[in-house]
């Protein structure tokens, strides 16, 4: 089963990235149909999971932390519970771009000696940056996070980086001093451009600003909303709720298809970004609120109201006891759950299987080659309903 990738193995085999890097595409998907078909058995058999036509340098953001090699600048990635960082030049999973401006930032900072942060003293003043990019539009986002809020020599370092690199658009400051693994920090500020970039994704856009949850491998996102919308087999009349919306990606690309969608999500500034979604690509049957999604489906349901189908696609934690009770409670006809992780994804199945809700369909979409996480898209109806 274990099969060497001659011709791209990534040469740096230490920075705790790629768990899967030893495999062949064609084993990685393997490994993963293998583990979707194990786990969710009970349930039927999984369809054949959707492979990536180009598993390299998918990622549309990265991040490299930034250190001192002796006298050189240096970035690399930490090892889990480490503060040894591994240098990763070429990351074989980063945009290839990305992996260019990292190289010039190191340049830049020993051409003009310029200071990294020290994790043990807390001085210094480079800790990471992060690129984020969009295929569709060509825009590219840097953001230095920094260890103080000062940038010595910012003109020049801007001015060279954007000669040498002009797709950039857009050039942002996070300043984030503290021991977390959390990288970007509270305070945000706007170098060049105006703080974000924009995206397109299944004939929609996208904005996307640092702090922003979108998923990273664009081309296989619209393989994974595509198929939320197969398996959904929505109507034009009917009434959907996507819990856990984020930017409001996938309740915008639904909205096409069905009367009227609302997006349920936690976190503000997604909220924000999701109405200026709404907004830019004209879609009128769509509205966000800002609420835990158990919360709103239990006062939906304790009003009386009724929903056609909830698309779900929430953390890696999976849904909480709250969400799948009001989920029961309102009781749609279909469930559409997008899951990152598939234990939980099992877990949560079990539960709603209990209660009435039958699998129909479990598709498999790889969205991180290279590593073990697996993305599932399943689909339930309520017991007793016909299929069509
Ligand atoms: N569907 C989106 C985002 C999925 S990530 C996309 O495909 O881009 C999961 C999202 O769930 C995050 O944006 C997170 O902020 C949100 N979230 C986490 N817990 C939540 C809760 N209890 N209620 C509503 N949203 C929640």
């Amino acid at each position: 089963m274990k099969q060497y990738t001659k011709d791209k193995q990534c040469p740096f085999k230490k920075c705790g990235g790629c768990d899967l890097r030893d495999f062949s595409y064609a084993a990685q998907l393997e490994l993963k149909q293998k583990e979707i078909n194990d786990l969710l058995k009970q349930f039927g058999t999984p369809e054949p999971i959707k492979g990536c036509r180009t598993p390299d340098h998918y990622r549309n953001k990265v991040q490299m932390a930034f250190a001192n090699n002796q006298r050189e600048v240096v970035y690399g990635n930490y090892m889990p519970q480490s503060h040894t960082l591994t240098p990763v030049k070429d990351c074989m999973i980063a945009d290839r771009k990305a992996n260019k401006i990292f190289e010039d930032i190191a340049d830049i900072w020993n051409e003009l000696r310029l200071s990294v942060f020290q994790e043990r003293s807390g001085n210094g003043f480079l800790r990471y940056v992060m690129v984020r990019h969009s295929e569709k539009t060509g825009q590219y986002m840097v953001v230095f996070i920094t260890g103080n809020a000062g940038f010595p020599k910012k003109d020049i370092v801007l001015k060279t980086l954007l000669q040498r690199n002009p797709y950039i658009k857009t050039v942002v400051q996070s300043v984030n001093n503290r021991p977390t693994s959390v990288i970007l920090g509270k305070n945000t500020f706007t170098l060049y451009g105006n703080g974000y970039i924009e995206d397109e994704l299944c004939g929609k856009k996208f904005r996307i600003s640092p702090a922003s949850f979108y998923q990273v491998n664009t081309a296989q996102t619209e393989v994974l909303y595509k198929t939320a919308v197969e398996l959904g087999k929505f109507r034009k009349d009917e009434t959907v709720i996507d819990a856990y919306c984020g930017t409001g990606t996938i309740g915008m690309i639904v909205s096409d298809y069905v009367k009227e969608v609302t997006g349920v999500e936690l976190n503000l500034s997604a909220v924000k970004d999701a109405e200026y979604n709404a907004k830019i690509n004209k879609v009128k049957n769509i509205s966000f609120i800002c609420e835990d999604a158990g919360k709103h489906m239990e006062n939906l349901a304790s009003s009386g109201k009724t929903v056609d189908a909830v698309i779900m696609d929430p953390p890696r934690s999976g849904s909480d006891e709250r969400f799948l009770e009001s989920l029961v409670l309102l009781g749609p006809k279909k469930i559409v759950y997008v899951s990152c992780n598939p234990e939980t994804l099992k877990r949560d199945l079990e539960y709603l299987a209990k209660e009435g809700y039958c699998v129909m369909k479990i598709q498999p979409v790889d969205m991180f080659p290279y590593t073990s996480h697996v993305e599932t898209v399943v689909l339930m109806t309520k017991k007793y309903i016909n299929r069509n």
